[in-house]
């Protein structure tokens, strides 16, 4: 599947994801949409270069493991990202460990592998999950923010509990950030 196809299913399963479980507004509860789709959260002090790791066992049941000593806007992004490989990637192996996440722009050395297509598209399903459209155009329309202006960046992050870096990326991915 070419790229956009692969982030447009990724939107797509976070959407359906939200309306599943009648998420309304933000902060997208992640913990509660991660157990209600069957993944048990642990919190453990990890390496810091290891976001979290999702552990599938002999019966199926799938833990994810998030690190403890991250800022819990990361965490909840983690958690959101495990979501997305539980629901994407079936056939993934039984344990994924994610270390040094492909955050944003970076560019990972393996471009193209199947292990960075999954990554890629997991957090693409993390951000759709954790700043839907459909909230974003809903806070646009109610309040003005630009890239420029600090504070309101802060405050929408802080609304949908997510950091401005990502608030950012997503929202110039939309298109929603004129001027950049
Ligand atoms: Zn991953």
């Amino acid at each position: 599947m070419a790229n956009d196809r692969l982030l447009k299913v990724a939107e797509q399963a976070a959407t359906a994801v939200l309306q599943r479980h009648k998420v309304k507004e933000p902060p997208v509860d992640v913990e509660a949409l991660a157990a209600a789709e069957g993944i048990t959260v642990t919190y453990d002090a990890l390496e810091e270069s290891v976001s979290g790791l999702l552990v599938r066992d002999s019966s199926g049941n799938e833990t994810a493991g998030i690190n403890a000593l991250h800022h819990p806007n990361r965490q909840r992004f983690t958690i959101a990202h495990e979501i997305g490989h539980h629901l994407l990637h079936p056939n993934r192996p039984e344990v994924v460990v994610d270390e040094m996440m492909f955050y944003f722009r970076g560019e990972p050395r393996d471009k193209g592998t199947p292990e960075y297509v999954r990554e890629m598209q997991a957090n693409a399903f993390a951000a759709a999950l954790l700043m839907p459209k459909k909230f974003l155009l809903a806070e646009a329309a109610r309040r003005e923010f630009s890239a420029l202006d600090e504070p309101a960046m802060r405050s929408l992050a802080n609304r949908f509990g997510v950091s401005t870096q990502a608030l950012n990326f997503r929202l110039q991915n939309l298109g929603m950030l004129q001027g950049m």
